[in-house]
C-alpha cells in the first residue's frame, strides 16, 4: 500500500441517529447540557477582567454563553509562551506528538454530546451536520497523527558518493496563527491546528467571533489530553485580533480559512512585516458549480442538487452555487427539482426533520437577501419556500432559487442557501467550463453525467480542487477526498490529505563524511 494509506486508521464512526436505542439517551444528554451557561476566555491571561461578550443563537437570538477577547497584552504573552514552548514541542517528536493528538481526538468523541449541544446552540447546525461536524475533527486529529508519526519519525536517508551520509529531517516551523470560520466551528477550527502541532509547532487558535464556546471546549479537551496550556492556546477574538497576531514579526505561519479579501490582507500584513517571512496557507472561497447534461438520471440529479445547495443553508465552502443545465433537459429538470425544493423543511435544527436551519447572524441574512432583491429587481425569475412561523426569531433565509443568464453574472459568492440555474445549449461545454474558470475561484465541480469522454473533457479542463461526478459535491472525507481550491479559493495544500502537514513544517538536511 502507498504509505499514506495507513491500513489501521478508521475515519470515525460517530452517531447512528436512525437507531432509536442511540438517539433516545442523546437526546436527554443534549437536553441536560442545553441548560449549560458556557465560557470562552484566553488560555493565558496577561490582566483579569476584560468585557464579556454574548454568543447568540442564530435560531431563537437568545444568548447562549459569553466570551472575553485576548487584550495586546494577552497576545503578546501567548506569542512569547509559545515560541518559548516550541523547541521542546518539536523535540518531543512525531511519536509523542501523535499520541497527544489521538488521545484528544478520544476525548472528542468521549463529549459527543457536549460538543453536539454547543454545535447547535451556537452555530445552528441540525443534529445530523453537528455529528459530521464532530467525525471531521476527530478524523483530522487522527489523520495528522498518522502524518507526525510518518513524516517525523526516522530521518529519510538520501543518496550521495561513497562515505558521505545525507539524512533529511522535518521540523516545526515555530508559532501558527490558526484562524478559522463560523462555518466548520469545530472541524476547521481543530484541523489546521490539529495539523500544525503534528508537525512540531505551537499554535494560537482563534476562533471566528460568532462560534467561539465549542472551540474553547475542545481546546480544553486537548489540554486534558496532556497537550501542554503554552503549545496550544486559545486566543478569541474579532478581527483586530486576527490582525494583531499576524502582524507580530515572530509568527511563523498562518493557516486561515475565510473570504479571499482576508486572505489578501494578511498576505499582504505577512509581507510588510519584519522578522519572520511568514507561511499562509488559506482556504477561501468558492464559486461552485455543477453541469447536468441529457445522459444524467434525473432523480439522482435532483437528490445530489438539493443536498449541495441547501445542506447545512448553503453555508458550506463546498456548496453548489451555480446549476449548469443543458437545455434541452432544463425543463424538466427544473420541474423534478422545484418538487424536492418544495417539500423541504425550513425550521428548528434541532428537530431533525428539518433540512434547512438558520443562517449564521444578521449581517450574513442582510447580505443574502440583498442579493435576492437585487436580482429579482433585475428582472431575473427568482423562486423562494416560504418560511414557516417558528422561523421569526431566528435569522432564517428562505431557500431560493434564480434563474440566470451567465455565471458571470454574479460578481461574488453568496455564502446561504441560494442556487443560481443557467441553462447552456447542447454543444457548449467548453464555454461552460471557460465561464466558470473565468470567476477565477476553482474549489469544488460537480457534474452529472454518463458519458466518459463528457467526464475527462470537464476533468481536464476545469481548473478547481474538488471534482464530484455523479454525486453531491459536499461533505469531504478525511483521507478520501483532501479538500481545497486553487486561483481565488485558496492557496493549498488540502485539508485532509497526503500533502498537508509537510506544509507546516520546514526541512533540515544533514550531510556527514567519514
Ligand atoms: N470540507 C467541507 C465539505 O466538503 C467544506 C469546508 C468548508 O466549508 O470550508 O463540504
Amino acid at each position: 500500500l502507498p504509505a499514506h494509506i495507513y491500513p489501521n486508521r478508521r475515519n470515525s464512526m460517530g452517531v447512528d441517529l436512525a437507531d432509536p436505542l442511540v438517539l433516545a439517551p442523546l437526546r436527554e444528554e443534549l437536553e441536560e447540557w442545553s441548560h449549560d451557561d458556557p465560557l470562552a476566555r484566553p488560555t493565558l491571561r496577561a490582566q483579569r477582567g476584560g468585557k464579556m461578550h454574548p454568543v447568540c443563537s442564530p435560531f431563537s437570538g437568545k444568548e447562549v454563553g459569553g466570551w472575553v477577547s485576548a487584550t495586546d497584552k494577552d497576545i503578546d504573552l501567548a506569542i512569547a509562551r509559545a515560541v518559548a514552548a516550541q523547541p521542546m514541542w518539536d523535540a518531543r517528536g512525531g511519536e509523542g506528538r501523535a499520541q497527544l493528538l489521538i488521545k484528544a481526538a478520544d476525548l472528542l468523541e468521549d463529549n459527543m454530546a457536549r460538543l453536539l449541544d454547543l454545535c447547535q446552540r451556537e452555530a445552528g447546525k441540525s443534529l445530523p451536520d453537528a455529528v459530521l461536524e464532530v467525525r471531521e475533527a476527530v478524523d483530522f486529529l487522527r489523520y495528522y497523527a498518522c502524518e507526525a508519526r510518518m513524516l517525523f519519525g526516522a530521518p529519510q536517508p538520501l543518496p550521495g558518493p561513497t562515505g558521505e551520509t545525507n539524512l533529511l529531517r522535518l521540523h516545526g516551523r515555530g508559532v501558527f496563527a490558526c484562524i478559522s470560520p463560523w462555518n466548520f466551528p469545530l472541524a476547521i477550527f481543530m484541523g489546521p491546528a490539529a495539523a500544525a502541532l503534528a508537525a512540531g509547532n505551537c499554535v494560537l487558535a482563534k476562533p471566528a467571533e460568532q462560534t467561539p464556546l465549542i472551540a474553547a471546549l475542545a481546546i480544553d479537551l486537548c489540554h486534558e489530553a496532556g497537550i501542554p496550556k503554552d503549545v496550544l492556546q486559545f486566543v478569541p477574538g474579532d478581527g483586530k485580533v486576527g490582525a494583531a497576531i499576524t502582524s507580530d514579526p515572530r509568527i511563523a505561519g498562518v493557516a486561515f480559512t475565510g473570504s479571499t479579501g482576508t486572505a489578501h490582507a494578511i498576505n499582504r500584513t505577512l509581507a510588510q512585516r519584519d522578522g519572520l517571512i511568514g507561511t499562509l496557507i488559506a482556504e477561501t472561497g468558492g464559486q461552485n458549480a455543477m453541469i447536468v447534461d441529457s445522459s444524467a438520471l434525473p432523480e439522482q440529479v435532483t437528490r445530489d442538487v438539493i443536498a449541495s445547495a441547501f445542506q447545512s443553508a448553503g453555508q458550506r465552502c463546498s456548496a453548489l452555487r451555480v446549476l449548469f443545465l443543458q437545455s434541452d433537459i432544463a425543463d424538466t429538470m427544473l420541474e423534478m427539482m422545484k418538487g424536492a425544493f418544495d417539500a423541504m423543511v425550513v425550521g428548528d435544527p434541532k428537530d431533525l426533520a428539518t433540512d434547512v436551519g438558520p443562517v449564521i447572524d444578521q449581517e450574513a441574512k442582510d447580505k443574502l437577501e440583498a442579493h435576492v432583491a437585487e436580482m429579482a429587481e433585475e428582472g431575473f425569475p427568482v423562486t423562494r419556500l416560504p418560511l414557516p412561523v417558528n422561523c421569526k426569531d431566528g435569522h432564517f433565509v428562505a431557500p431560493t432559487i434564480i434563474e440566470i443568464s451567465s455565471i458571470l453574472d454574479l460578481d461574488e459568492e453568496h455564502f446561504g442557501p441560494i442556487l443560481h440555474v443557467v441553462r447552456y445549449p447542447v454543444g457548449k461545454l467548453r464555454q461552460v467550463i471557460d465561464n466558470i474558470n473565468a470567476t477565477g475561484y476553482g474549489l469544488t465541480m460537480g457534474l452529472h453525467s454518463r458519458i466518459e469522454e463528457t467526464r475527462k473533457f470537464v476533468e481536464a479542463h476545469a481548473k478547481v480542487g474538488n471534482f464530484y461526478v455523479n454525486r453531491n459535491q459536499i461533505g469531504a472525507v478525511v483521507g478520501s477526498q483532501p479538500f481545497g481550491g486553487e486561483g481565488l479559493s485558496g492557496t493549498g495544500p488540502k485539508a485532509g490529505g497526503p500533502h498537508y502537514v509537510t506544509r507546516f513544517a520546514t526541512e533540515r538536511v544533514t550531510t556527514i563524511d567519514t
